[in-house]
């Protein structure tokens, strides 16, 4: 139950397994192989939800990358009939899928992670194709006109000032009326990510009076 992951709303959060990237700060490691066990079966989520019917606002599909799988859709379709709003956070890695879903009309709110500019997008997610992939989703979420907000996790061991404040400009750009900075922080990370993380802070790489348009929030 979150109140921060969809701002504004009260939600279930659903964590599904399996992301096709490692990323340098990803926190959820234990649920990246697709394959890692569920620890609540469907059927379980479904009458948690039932019970919670006029109590919450929606549901947000987390992972890991939640498209990753097949099922998603059915989920989703299962989640509306229960009277709930739909939220989806996704690095969009398959812009095709996230298409299909948003021309569908049955998400209500996407968090889409744009991660650094499509040209350095492996150095975050060790993924050679990712940065096409994912400002092609970008450009998918803007065309579909779906209520959306962009995150970038900073990373000071990979993301330099110039690089932000190029990112927050491109997006601006394109037409992004929301971005969303916040901190690579170590709880989670892998050791050797971990340590990079513990005595910074964003305002070392960016102050903000440098980008007065761009939120920042919390990890
Ligand atoms: S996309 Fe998200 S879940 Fe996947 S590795 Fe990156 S931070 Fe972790």
């Amino acid at each position: 139950m979150s109140t921060v992951d969809w701002p504004g709303k009260l939600v279930a959060v659903v964590f599904l397994q399996g992301c096709p990237w490692r990323c340098t700060y990803c926190h959820n490691e234990a649920i990246l192989d697709p394959r890692a066990p569920g620890v609540m079966p469907w059927a379980d989520v479904m009458s948690f939800l039932q019970r919670r019917r006029g109590l919450l606002d929606g549901v947000v599909f987390s992972g890991g990358e939640p498209t990753i799988s097949l099922a998603l859709p059915r989920a989703i379709d299962q989640v509306r009939e229960l009277g709930f709003q739909v939220g989806l956070h996704t690095g969009g890695p398959w812009p095709r899928r996230l298409t299909a879903l948003l021309s569908q009309g049955v998400i209500d709110w996407v968090g889409l992670d744009i991660k650094h500019l499509p040209e350095k997008y492996r150095d975050v997610t060790g993924a050679a194709s990712s940065g096409a992939a994912a400002w092609k989703s970008l450009q998918a979420v803007l065309e579909s006109g779906v209520d959306f907000e962009a995150r970038t996790t900073v990373d000071p061991t990979v993301h330099t000032r110039d690089d932000v404040l190029e990112l927050a400009h491109r997006l601006r750009a394109l037409g992004v009326r929301k971005h969303v900075l916040q901190e690579a922080r170590p709880d989670g990370a892998a050791a050797h990510h971990a340590d990079a993380f513990l005595n910074w802070r964003l305002t070392d790489i960016v102050a903000p009076e440098e980008l007065p348009t761009v939120a920042r929030r919390a990890a």
